[in-house]
């Protein structure tokens, strides 16, 4: 087992055991924010003939060269071609249609003028404008051809691709599996929320903050419950997770002697890959690999702060490399700090910060005590200033790298261009 490892490297070891999940099949109505799992071929054309963009009539060109408003030129028309219906015969020489924005364009037709430049007849219709060639004619197959990729493996569907699903009569669509997280807390110290908090007792917060984290990925959180600090009660607890995809458990991973859970993992079939992660808040951390199974197994730090932030470091990546995405990471964006901030070197620090719109800069403010304690930073902050292994610090004015944790922060209160 490795020791002490950098945040990068950390990830990289983590995302190198990390398998895509396989596919699952979904009604395409389920399917926004899901990856997709297959490329999508076009077995249609779109649209699939040529077709009006207007109201107007169906014309051919040559009949109406040099037309204009003072020297019109009149046409019998024919028949009437609704969105939805069909041309009763193809367009003669020196006839008219009357047509309806996409419906299918006249054989024989090669323009259609919008009824604005004519009379709008009905058994006869005036016509004020010379049309260009293919004026107002929607080309089929514009939007897409029979074999065309319209879209690849591994894309996010959004709203677009949706409707192009529809398009092409797929109802159903091949994505990629949402992994199973199981949660384990830990502590004899640890109560639900609904009983009362005294004599020393303090409420398990991570279960909640972690299963959260779960859904806003959109993976599925399982909770088996707080497991008192015994190798008997994690252990059992331990073993109702072990058909998950992946296990995440918070506190008594450190060096006390009442932290079981390195000891108990082991127990269960998992092979520790790494413990320590040179980072603050959030050293103890332990990951490994259940064998044979494959289940990938995070020993979070219990400090609510270190838990949250070594989910966002480490698990979230992880959980979206399952989920088929392959932009697994936060945006980061660069901002100005506006407040000294001091360390030693030897860890990377993830400090909260709250951030500030000012004209083209993003103006990065601490969020105050920075302590593994105190959760309530991680709601005053949107962001989490990084600063470096290396670093004494970084002073106020100084340009650093901030993991956009709310994606809110790009939202405006004004348009904004
Ligand atoms: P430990 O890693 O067990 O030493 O826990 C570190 C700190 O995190 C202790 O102060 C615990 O009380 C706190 N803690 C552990 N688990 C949780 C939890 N589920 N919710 C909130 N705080 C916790
Ligand atoms: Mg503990």
């Amino acid at each position: 087992m490795r020791q002490g490892l950098t945040v990068a490297e950390a990830q990289e070891a983590i995302l190198a055991e990390t398998p895509r999940l396989g596919a699952e099949t979904i009604s395409a109505s389920d399917a926004a924010g899901r990856v997709l799992a297959e490329a999508v071929v076009s077995a249609r054309r779109h649209p699939p003939a040529d077709c009006s963009a207007m109201d107007g009539y169906a014309v051919r060109r040559e009949d109406l060269l040099g037309a204009t408003a003072d020297a019109p030129r009149s046409l019998p028309v024919v028949y009437e071609v609704p969105a939805g219906g069909q041309a009763a015969r193809p367009l003669e020489a020196g006839e008219a249609a009357r047509i309806f924005t996409g419906a299918p364009l006249p054989p024989g037709a090669d323009a259609v003028v919008m009824q604005e430049n004519t009379d709008q007849g009905t058994e006869r219709v005036e016509i004020r404008k010379e049309p260009t060639p293919r004026d107002n004619v929607r080309d089929g197959g514009e939007d897409f051809e029979i074999g065309d990729r319209l879209i690849d493996e591994g894309v996010v569907l959004g709203a677009a691709h949706l409707g192009v699903l529809a398009s092409l009569g797929r109802t159903i669509v091949s994505v990629h599996q949402r992994p199973r997280v199981a949660i384990l807390s830990g502590g004899d110290e640890l109560v639900e929320p609904d009983r009362p908090a005294d004599g020393g007792r303090i409420v398990s917060s991570n279960s909640y903050t972690l299963a959260a984290q779960c859904r806003e990925i959109d993976a599925d959180p399982v909770y088996l419950g707080i497991a008192e600090d015994t190798p008997e009660a994690i252990e059992s607890r331990m073993r109702a997770g072990l058909g998950a995809d992946v296990l995440v458990s918070s506190a008594g991973v450190s060096v006390g002697d009442h932290d079981h859970v390195r000891d108990v993992l082991e127990k269960v079939g998992c092979r520790l890959r790494f413990w320590g992660v040179k980072m603050k808040p959030g050293f103890p951390l332990a990951f490994g690999v259940i064998e044979p199974t494959g289940q990938l197994v995070f020993g979070l730090p219990g400090n609510p702060v270190s838990t949250a932030v070594t989910f966002e470091e480490f698990v979230r990546p992880a959980l979206r490399k399952m989920m088929g995405h392959r932009a697994v990471h936060r945006p980061v964006v660069r901002a100005t700090l506006t407040d000294d901030y001091k360390k030693k070197p030897g860890r990377l620090h993830f400090v909260r910060v709250n951030l500030e719109r000012e004209g083209d800069r993003v103006l990065a403010h601490l969020t105050g005590n920075q302590s593994s304690g105190v959760l309530t930073s991680m709601i005053r902050g949107q962001g989490l200033a990084v600063v470096s292994l290396e670093s004494d610090g970084v002073s106020a004015g100084a340009e650093i790298d901030v993991q956009i944790l709310d994606g809110t922060f790009f939202d405006r209160a004004e348009r904004g261009f």
